[in-house]
């Protein structure tokens, strides 16, 4: 069990998320070893925008739109780090919460496999999701700190 719990700031950010979302997050703060804060839950289509012309988001289709995605920024020494280690940790975290209670998960680290259905690193699904896309002649996205439900009738 960690020490663990979620800040005002945190909470606040979860309003307007699919309440399964935040089951796994809640969880995950309790099973998790690395701190982290909910740095972004639902959007606005403006905010979106924002994002997208500043080339922090690839699509004006995001899962935050419509509250099914969570981004989740570690949280050392009282700051939100953008850090790969911490990242992987909380990423581990959300999948074994995900799986307790059974809700699918995606991944932004390796966004063509649902996380939940696999038991590999994060670090290596990374790295494969990295190798995939440049095999494709394609540039590799990833945003570690972003978690959504995969949609299907279950999370549209
Ligand atoms: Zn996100």
């Amino acid at each position: 069990m960690s020490q663990y719990v979620l800040g005002s700031k945190s909470l606040k950010e979860l309003e307007g998320v699919n309440a399964s979302l935040i089951k796994v997050v809640k969880r995950a703060i309790e099973l998790t070893a690395q701190d982290f804060s909910v740095h972004d839950g639902i959007r606005t289509i403006e905010e979106q925008k924002k994002l997208v012309e500043r080339g922090a988001s690839k699509t004006m289709n995001s899962r935050h739109l419509s509250g099914n995605a969570v981004d989740l920024v570690p949280f050392i020494n009282g700051r939100l780090r953008w850090e790969w280690e911490p990242i992987y940790i909380i990423a581990d975290a959300m999948r074994s919460a995900a799986n307790e209670i059974d809700i699918p998960l995606r991944w932004g680290g390796c966004w063509d496999v649902t996380f939940t259905d696999t038991d590999a690193p994060p670090e290596d699904l990374v790295e494969d999701y990295v190798a995939r896309r440049r095999g494709a002649g394609k540039r590799a996205f990833i945003d570690g700190p972003h978690f959504e439900l995969p949609r299907s009738e279950r999370f549209p």
